[in-house]
């Protein structure tokens, strides 16, 4: 019981503040408090100063375990198992917190990777793309954010590439409230999984939220194969949010990215 109520707790604070999940005693204090911050690093609420403007907030600048990451030289590990995905569909649940959009899950789907299993609690998108492969971008990346029983947070990523629309996009971007707004689309339902491609080897290691507090201990799944949107679709929501909502490349120092084998 007492695992499940954690898992709630945290849970609840996702949906509630999710940018302040972790190392905040009390979130509602720290709602009230939290400071500005954007991706235009013009200004001084950008990313290369998310460090200095809340001390809660410093390891976005000490850490050396950041997201993203340019993923470039990997190591084939076979000690890595494949993802089980079971997620199910879920009532069209939309937040705009000003960042993203982000769409809320019902209890009930989860991951299980490398002996733990994790609580699906929400997805939401970046664009460009986050992480990037190569030295290249991708239009789009989808994250889904999980929590295992004991707190530890997995994110699955999906670059998102140009191509055909994504009809789950689609309907979240026709039907996203203003900015700081939460909306319910009664009898539709959505499901992450239609941004999963068929193959779905990945890319793990250990980093960070990639928005303030920055928190780190986050094990992140980037799939290797894509899925797409259109051009349109990345347009869209790159006017909805400024020019873009995705953090700068932070340094891998002495992390190694594996890869799961076929
Ligand atoms: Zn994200």
């Amino acid at each position: 019981m007492k695992s499940k109520n954690l898992r709630l707790g945290i849970a609840a604070l996702f949906a509630s503040a999710p940018l302040l999940m972790f190392g905040v005693s009390s979130s509602a204090m720290a709602v009230e408090t939290a400071p500005h911050f954007c991706y235009d690093d013009a200004l001084e609420c950008g990313p290369s100063n998310w460090g200095n403007l809340a001390d809660e907030w410093k390891v976005c600048a000490t850490g050396q375990n950041q997201s993203p990451i340019n993923i470039s030289r990997t190591k084939e590990s076979e000690r890595l198992s494949e993802i089980r995905f079971n997620w199910k569909s879920t009532p069209l649940k939309i937040k705009n917190n000003g960042h993203t959009l982000q769409v809320n899950y019902e209890p009930g789907s989860s991951i299980r990777v490398n002996g733990e299993t994790y609580q699906l609690l929400q997805f939401h998108f970046h664009s460009p793309s986050e992480h990037s492969v190569g030295g290249n971008q991708s239009p789009m990346e989808v994250h889904m954010v999980h929590v295992s029983d004991s707190g530890v947070l997995a994110v699955v990523g999906v670059m998102l590439d140009a191509g055909e629309a994504s009809h789950t996009l689609e309907e979240i971007i026709a039907n996203a409230p203003a900015e700081g707004g939460e909306v319910t689309i009664a009898d539709k339902y959505v499901n992450a999984s239609s941004f999963l491609p068929r193959e779905r080897e990945y890319w793990n290691y250990s980093g960070s939220l990639t928005t303030p507090p920055c928190s780190e201990g986050v094990r992140w799944h980037v799939l290797t194969h894509r899925t797409t949107v259109t051009h349109d679709q990345a347009d869209e929501f790159v006017h909805m949010f400024h020019g873009g909502n995705a953090r700068p490349v932070q340094p891998l120092n002495d992390r190694k990215v594996l890869r799961s084998d076929d």
